[in-house]
């Protein structure tokens, strides 16, 4: 297999919210494989590339989606090569994006290229999936580029399983995740008088103490959700009672729990412990503000029959096919909750994504081109 491809994509620089380059790029090649191209503006100098190719032999056909991001985050840590540049050991590919997610971009790029152009077929690449996801979100408002989609496969690895011939793992849902801001405001006063004043950071402390008690949701398949407090930050005072803490809760979500439920739960723990435990600061608990909405949990039904046909084909191709579910969130979340579309992930294997010298594997990234060209072929 011929990698120069990918080689190219690693050496364009697309750390966000740069990808104005690679997004050029990727236009260009989608376009020299026979596809319509069309770019969908997400802020100054960023945009999506949707995409579609082929003619309907049905006026109700529905065509399968390939999915990438055209992203990659910062290289953070201590690369021993370039991470712009690939290189090539071991049977690997290390560079910045190698798995999160060039190889898989690459990967969809070949099986079009190998494939026949009559077939409808439609490809989107997103900004931004490293960040708030404002590329994908921004794409579910589309609504004419998707209502004829039947399934959405994302060449995105989900966990990490090691490259085994033998055997394949996909992704057929991951968890969700927000972050809610609780402010607490006090009271000030003279700190050789503590009872004069209302201790903010004392009443933080009840509330982050008191959240391992929170019963957290388990869902049969993809587990148990998470919790942490983080970023506690005060008011600097010098003799004087703390009269303000703010810190964050950072949640992970699994099905039924959304966003607004996890936010429900904290405002009646907080309530409870503002009588039980007499706390007297006034607690504001919000989500945090940010562009996008946080992304649910989502689970993909199994017994969708193109589901079922993808799975059927990997197993065809490789002895054992293995189910997983993500433990974190990604742009999948969004197709899955915000398009209500059937979501797959079919990805490469490799490692030290969103870490120094990340790397795929090059045998597969030759399965995943098969798996993608009987997928445009068959499905
Ligand atoms: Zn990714």
């Amino acid at each position: 297999m011929n990698t120069t491809l990918l080689d190219q994509l690693i050496s364009i620089n697309s750390v966000y919210p740069n990808e104005k380059q690679h997004a050029e790029f990727l236009e260009e090649q989608l376009k020299k494989i026979g596809f319509t191209t069309r770019r969908q503006i997400v802020s100054q100098d960023r945009f999506n590339i949707l995409a579609e190719r082929g003619n309907k032999n049905s006026p109700d056909q529905k065509a399968l989606c390939f999915f990438g991001h055209i992203d990659t985050v910062p290289p953070y840590g201590e690369w021993n090569t370039d991470p712009f540049k690939a290189h090539y050991q071991d049977g690997k590919i290390y560079g910045l994006g190698a798995v999160d997610m060039k190889g898989g971009v690459f990967a969809i790029l070949e099986a079009c290229r190998e494939t026949d152009p009559q077939k409808y077929l439609k490809v989107i690449f997103c900004v931004d999936e490293e960040n708030i996801s404002a590329g994908a979100w921004k794409a579910v408002t589309d609504e004419e580029f998707f209502n004829d989609v039947k399934t959405l496969i994302a060449a995105e690895t989900g966990n990490i399983h090691p490259y085994d011939p033998q055997e394949k793992w996909v992704h057929l849902g991951r968890r969700g995740r927000c972050t809610i801001d609780l402010e607490v405001l006090g009271l000030s006063a003279h700190g050789a008088f503590p009872e004069k004043g209302i201790n903010a950071i004392n009443d933080a402390a009840t509330i982050i103490n008191s959240l391992k008690t929170l019963p957290l949701s388990e869902h049969p398949i993809i587990g148990k959700s998470s919790l942490f407090a983080n970023n506690i930050t005060s008011t600097e005072t010098s003799l004087s009672i703390p009269d303000y803490c703010k810190f964050e809760i950072n949640r992970s979500l699994v099905p039924p729990e959304t966003p607004e439920s996890a936010l429900k739960q904290v405002q009646e723990m907080v309530q409870k412990l503002q009588t039980d435990q007499h706390l007297k600061s006034q607690i504001n608990i919000s989500l945090q503000k940010r562009d996008t909405p946080f992304a649910p949990p989502y689970i993909t039904d199994k017994e969708n029959p193109t589901i079922q046909h993808i799975l059927k084909i990997i197993g065809e191709e490789t002895p054992k096919v293995s189910i997983d579910y993500g433990l974190s969130v990604a742009d999948e979340n969004v197709f899955a909750n915000g398009a209500h579309l059937a979501v797959i992930s079919v990805g490469p294997e490799g490692d030290n994504e969103h870490t120094a010298n990340e790397w795929v594997n090059i045998d597969s990234l030759k399965r995943l081109v098969n798996y993608f060209k009987r997928f445009i072929e068959e499905v």
